[in-house]
């Protein structure tokens, strides 16, 4: 950064040794606070107007002055650090004056960039044209600003973050049973399921059941029976003061390679859509692999119930003997 940082009275010499060497030497200043690719794009504009680019930068004292006691957001050592950086920038220094007439009448630039919402009716046209110099008006990217970019930050940092938990259903909720669960008589909880889904329902986490029901597709049971089954299961899990948000299923057979079917991710994806999840602060609690690889290869923390067993490549972050277990370790954190 040093070489090409100066102060104004060494600029005013290099530019003496530039003008005797016949090389053409541009101004431009901003305040370059966030540096965006507007920045980039004028700044290499500015540069092809000439041979040595000069970045005046406004000192921090003069942003304020201009753009509010909150600006800039960066402080001046880092605003001149990222130009100096810069292979378009030749050098940089820094004044302190709302507008950059003074240091103009000492650097006598070729040519003067400026933006075109100044235009050619600008404060610095002056003193410019009347060394000999001439103003070079940029076309600025219209909807690139920092102002733009910080309220973007603000918006999106402002908004709750929705997180989930996804539940397998089959050996989560209930009792892995001989063939498939389609019957209200084959429903049996497994221990602590109730408990642990109530304490579950009193948190912000969506609570979305994604299940596998390849039965359907295999022929086992109907759509019908299947919706038949799950509105009872709802039911009876609201009656005891849970709450399910959502309920996803895939019902094809593996041999239709849908991308619902986990482990793809196609019920999270859909389920990111309707309510918006952040799939990085959200949960995945299941008894088989499969659970596990979706909810890794989706970026959600994951839980595997019921014992450990050897997995293929990717480990499941935690394990839990029971759903209260898994329950807790995700109210722990
Ligand atoms: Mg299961
Ligand atoms: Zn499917």
């Amino acid at each position: 950064m040093k070489y090409k940082f100066k102060t104004q009275s060494e600029l005013v010499k290099i530019v003496r040794l530039l003008k005797k060497q016949h090389k053409k030497v541009v101004t431009f200043n901003g305040s370059f606070d966030v540096l965006h690719s507007g920045h980039i794009g004028s700044i290499r504009e500015a540069k092809n107007q000439g041979d040595a680019l000069i970045i005046l930068l406004n000192s921090d004292r003069s942003v304020k002055n201009y753009k509010g006691p909150l600006r800039p957001i960066m402080p001046q050592a880092e605003r001149a650090e990222l130009l100096t950086a810069l292979e378009d920038v030749d050098y940089v220094t820094i004044f302190d004056e709302i507008n950059p007439i003074k240091i103009l009448g000492k650097i006598k630039p070729d040519v003067h960039c400026n933006g075109s919402d100044w235009g050619r009716n600008c404060v610095e046209r002056e003193i410019v044209e009347k060394d000999g110099g001439r103003l070079h008006i940029l076309k600025w990217k219209k909807g690139k600003s920092t102002s733009l970019i910080i309220e973007k930050i603000v918006k999106v940092f402002s908004q709750k973050t929705i997180k989930a938990v996804f539940l397998d259903r089959d050996g989560t909720i209930n009792k892995n049973k001989e063939g498939y669960i389609s019957k209200i008589e084959d429903f049996e909880l497994t221990p602590y399921a109730l408990k642990a889904l109530r304490k579950l329902s009193k948190t912000d986490y969506k609570l979305i059941i994604i299940t596998n029901q390849s039965g359907i597709g295999r022929g086992y049971y109907k759509l019908e029976e299947f919706y038949k089954f799950n509105d009872w299961v709802l039911k009876y899990l609201k009656k005891q003061g849970i709450r399910i948000d959502q309920v996803y299923f895939c019902p094809h057979h593996p041999k239709d390679f849908c991308d619902c079917r986990k482990p793809n991710i196609g019920m999270l994806l859909k389920a990111t859509r309707d309510f918006g999840i952040s799939l990085n602060d959200s949960w995945i609690i299941g008894d088989d692999e499969r659970d596990i690889i979706m909810g890794r290869s989706a970026n959600l923390k994951t839980i595997k119930l019921g014992q450990k067993i050897k997995f293929s490549k990717l480990q499941p972050n935690f394990y839990a003997s029971n759903l209260l277990k898994a329950a807790n370790v995700i109210l722990d954190r």
